[in-house]
């Protein structure tokens, strides 16, 4: 069975072509697919001959909604969504001045197994396809019936590791005909595939890329994030050059702040003369707590002082503004929670 939201306007297109349907019904379609139909009897005109015609061969799978958390402070909305085959994702929608951003998923679990993250614990289930990651925001859509203007791939997963969907999923969602979301206002993390980096550099998408970096050096790295054994710090950097040059886009560098660990001047001083004269941007996030892992976050004093030093020395830095605080579970925090009590 052909899930309709694993297909490009251009394969939806093809397909209703070889059924025999006029050319315009494809828009109708996709534009009920973005819209979270949720079954054939959703779309109210499209005829019914041709809703059983396609019922026969075609399935559209709704994201169920199996938790949900709203913020009392600023209204961040955590998902935790059910799939088809009972696996579960989580997904935020956030509220800003400039719109509405949804951060989402891109995998069930992740393999990547950086230490101070809750996502890979249970290690790597399985890829979305491109319709349950696009699912996420059209169902996060119809739930809080705003648009959402903004999207973040920084949910559970690597989306470098599971690269033609992602890429399938950005195109579906950029379609005018569907959720016609800009790439501008698309950003997408990755922990540092650098292969991935050269690939999509030849995408040439203008969406923003997020490295998450969370070291100055190699030796630091190599005990946070094991990926930097396959892709040490100079690939890296080699293949975020390469990124820029292709793309003339910023990079964002991701650096959680771990206690004792990543957050002292002299590494600042380290990570300013690693990023020295590169468009980019650093974003410092104080590390978020997960019990298993012990690290945590140093002083609002000592945040304030590692921005400065970044800062004093030509790097653009902010730290990012928490959300949802009083919701907690950061991302893959609400899965594992959920997989723990169903066990
Ligand atoms: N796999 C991608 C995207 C998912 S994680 C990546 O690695 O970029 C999104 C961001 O949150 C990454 O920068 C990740 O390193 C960071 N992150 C994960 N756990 C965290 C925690 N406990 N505290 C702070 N940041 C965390």
């Amino acid at each position: 069975m052909i899930d309709l939201r694993d297909l490009t306007y251009e394969e939806l297109e093809e397909l209703l072509k070889n059924a025999g349907e006029p050319k315009f019904r494809c828009a109708q379609i996709f534009s009920w697919l973005a819209k979270g139909a949720e079954s054939f009897d959703d779309m109210t005109d499209v005829p019914k001959s041709t809703r059983e015609k396609l019922s026969a061969f075609c399935r559209i799978y709704p994201l169920k909604i199996c938790e949900k958390y709203i913020s009392k402070i600023d209204k961040t909305t955590k998902y935790l969504f059910e799939l088809s085959d009972g696996n579960c994702i989580e997904s935020v929608v956030m509220y800003y001045k400039h719109g509405i951003s949804i951060c989402i998923s891109s995998e069930v679990g992740c393999k990547m197994g950086c230490r101070f993250c809750a996502s890979t614990i249970g290690g790597l289930t399985r890829p979305l396809t491109s319709g349950e990651i696009l699912s996420q925001v059209v169902f996060a859509q119809k739930d809080i019936g705003e648009r959402i203007s903004n999207i973040v791939m920084m949910g559970i997963g690597e989306p470098l590791d599971n690269y033609d969907n992602v890429i399938k999923f950005l195109h579906c969602v950029n379609h005018p005909a569907g959720l016609n979301i800009g790439y501008r206002h698309i950003s997408l993390s990755t922990c540092g595939l650098v292969d991935g980096i050269y690939k999509l550099a030849e995408e040439k998408l203008p969406i923003t890329l997020s490295v998450s970096l969370h070291a100055p050096n190699d030796e630091i790295r190599n005990q946070l994030m094991p990926v930097n054994k396959k892709y040490p710090i100079k690939e890296l950097m080699r293949a975020c050059r390469a990124y820029i040059k292709a793309t003339t886009r910023r990079i964002s560098f991701e650096y959680s702040l771990i206690s004792g660990v990543n957050d002292s001047p002299e590494q600042a001083r380290e990570l300013a003369g690693l990023l020295k004269g590169m468009l980019c941007h650093v974003n410092l996030i104080p590390v978020n707590k997960v019990k298993e892992r012990g690290y945590k976050k140093g002083s609002k004093e000592e945040i304030d002082r590692f921005l400065k030093t970044l800062q004093a020395l030509g790097i653009n830095a902010t730290v990012r503004r928490e959300l949802g605080s009083d919701i907690s579970a950061s991302c893959g925090q609400l899965r594992k929670k959920h997989m723990e009590e169903s066990i």
